[in-house]
């Protein structure tokens, strides 16, 4: 008793004497994340002179600015960026290796986020058979759930955009169905849509936008390249590239609000809607809403970064942007809120505008490229069905083994054919086989880019990795997925009390975002986060 006595006169002792922690911020009450499809770091700076004051300008001037942020692994396509951002792990991990892969077990392909057993909610359409399967492990949210009990929703206008994020057991994931033009859910996640949900879809904003005119928010002069750059696409319905452009109906509903500034509005409305109907941030325990606004991705695609509509759909964001930081700050309150944001992937610039540019761009035909490859082993090895599937699908062949068995084929050998082949075309930097990667032979930074994206159970038995300024794609337009600079250089902001302010120009991976989270929150991290927390810009680490 004495001795008990005297130890807790020596710990009153030592409290006295230890200070506690200088000043920690009070925990915030909403986690705000902010995913864009494809938008890439210099957007935010190129751009910057034209944004308004409280949009974008509040995360790059007034937030935490990663400058040097970086996707680390290979395909950077939409799937796998969702997947990756907020679980801290890579495809090598999480197993969302793409948008859709091949799968060797059943010989079909698989949709990310596609799920057979469920049924959709709001919707009778396979549009609703969605759900994160798929994905391998937990994230940041459910870590958020386990350790505060926390609502999390997701929402986007694509599906998969909605799921990833929000991790295995969300209050809600919401994403948009272009038929209807409503927000829908599957039987993964509940029985029936919410009453906030089936409000805001029978207002039918979707139609509002139909019709609609978009044309530069700033006049003509400001927008350095021309309108009608080389290698622009025309949206669905217009015969030209250029300003102004005319919302029409679709064939089959509301696809075509998608590539215009209406499909960030009409997100943007839905993410006030769950504000109000989830009460999010209200609660004793911090809540996680994820956004992930996919219009300028559509955009892109179509026009190109440099394109007049990509400056116009981000300059347009970055006021929506700054709408919803004003009702988030009248709701919750900004001092309450942690935000973060970032990207999927950035985009290369329409190959005919890098080959005008001097950069090399190409368009490569994978049909013809894979009809040469049958060729090629028919010639090499006799007669026979030597892959699994005749595509290359985000750069991985899939090699059919029952015929190589058969034939009494080594795979190595004919791994060793593909490879030699594929960097005989001239259109490929880079080809890693299975053995190689499983072995974990594959240096160099671009090595370690294919190993992150390569998972053991489902990627293929050979990845090839274009040149840079070579995509496979349409006549027109452009696309993403490729280890280079133009694809995996994002912005990574941190706004909110819990961080410091400022430009960190520092190494820093898009697997980096989820730990730094995690020590912000006092959090365990998702079981495969790979990351470093950036303690740099922690206030209370
Ligand atoms: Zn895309």
């Amino acid at each position: 008793m004495k001795k008990s006595l005297s130890f807790v006169a020596f710990l009153s002792v030592i409290t006295a004497a230890v200070p506690l922690r200088a000043e920690a911020p009070p925990r915030p009450k909403l986690i705000l994340s902010i995913l864009v499809d494809q938008f890439r770091y210099d957007y935010a700076e190129r751009l910057h002179d034209q944004l308004g004051a409280d949009g974008l300008k509040m995360l790059t001037d007034r937030g935490t600015f990663m400058t040097f942020a970086r996707y680390n692994y290979f395909p950077t396509i939409t799937g796998p960026g969702h997947a990756s951002f907020f679980s801290g792990t890579t495809p090598a991990s999480h197993g969302i290796i793409a948008n859709d892969w091949f799968d060797k077990r059943t010989g079909k392909m698989t949709y990310c986020v596609s799920d057979p057993n469920v049924t959709g909610v709001g919707t009778d359409s396979a549009a609703g058979k969605m759900s994160p399967r798929n994905f391998i492990g937990g994230n940041f949210s459910d870590m958020m759930r386990l350790h505060y009990q926390s609502k999390v929703i997701g929402i986007s206008m694509k599906d998969r955009g909605a799921i990833l994020p929000a991790g295995k057991k969300p209050t809600g994931a919401y994403w948009w169905e272009a038929a209807t033009g409503n927000y829908i859910t599957s039987s993964y996640y509940r029985a029936e849509l919410p009453d906030w949900v089936k409000q805001f879809n029978e207002r039918h904003r979707a139609k509002d936008f139909i019709g609609q005119t978009w044309d530069r928010l700033l006049e003509a002069s400001k927008y350095p390249w021309p309108d009608n750059a080389p290698g622009e696409g025309a949206l669905s319905g217009e015969k030209t590239v250029t300003f102004p452009h005319t919302v029409s109906a679709g064939k089959d509903g509301f696809e075509n609000i998608m590539p215009t500034p209406y499909g960030n509005q009409l997100l943007l409305e839905f993410a006030e809607a769950a504000l109000d109907g989830e009460a999010l941030g209200q609660g004793p325990e911090p809540d996680v809403l994820s956004v992930s606004f996919s219009s300028i991705d559509y955009c892109g695609h179509r026009f190109g970064p440099y394109s007049q509509e990509a400056q116009d759909i981000v300059l347009r964001f970055d006021r929506q942007l700054a709408e919803l930081f004003h009702y988030v700050d009248k709701k919750i309150g900004l001092a309450n809120v942690a935000i973060v944001f970032t990207a999927d992937h950035g985009v290369m610039p329409t190959p005919e505008f890098a080959a005008e540019q001097g950069l090399g761009g190409q368009r490569s035909d994978t049909v013809a490229l894979i009809g040469e490859l049958l060729q090629q082993l028919e010639a090499h090895f006799g007669p026979g069905r030597y892959l699994q599937t005749p595509r290359i699908i985000e750069g991985n062949i899939y090699l059919n083994h029952n015929e190589l068995t058969e034939k009494k084929l080594n795979v190595k050998e004919v791994a060793d054919f593909v490879r030699e082949w594929a960097l005989g075309t001239g259109k490929f930097q880079a080809a890693y086989s299975r053995e190689q990667l499983l072995d974990g032979r594959a240096p160099g930074p671009m090595g370690e880019r294919v190993l992150n994206g390569y998972n053991a159970e489902r990627s293929g038995d050979i990845v090839l990795v274009q040149k840079p300024y070579v995509i496979s794609w349409g006549a027109t337009g452009t696309t993403h997925g490729s280890p280079y600079s133009y694809d995996t250089h994002i912005p990574v902001f941190f706004y909110g009390p819990s961080f410091k302010p400022g430009r960190y120009p520092d190494e820093f991976y898009i697997t980096d975002i989820v730990p730094t989270l995690c020590a912000a929150m006092h959090i365990d991290e998702p079981a495969g986060s790979i990351g470093k927390p950036f303690v740099k810009i922690l206030v209370d680490p």
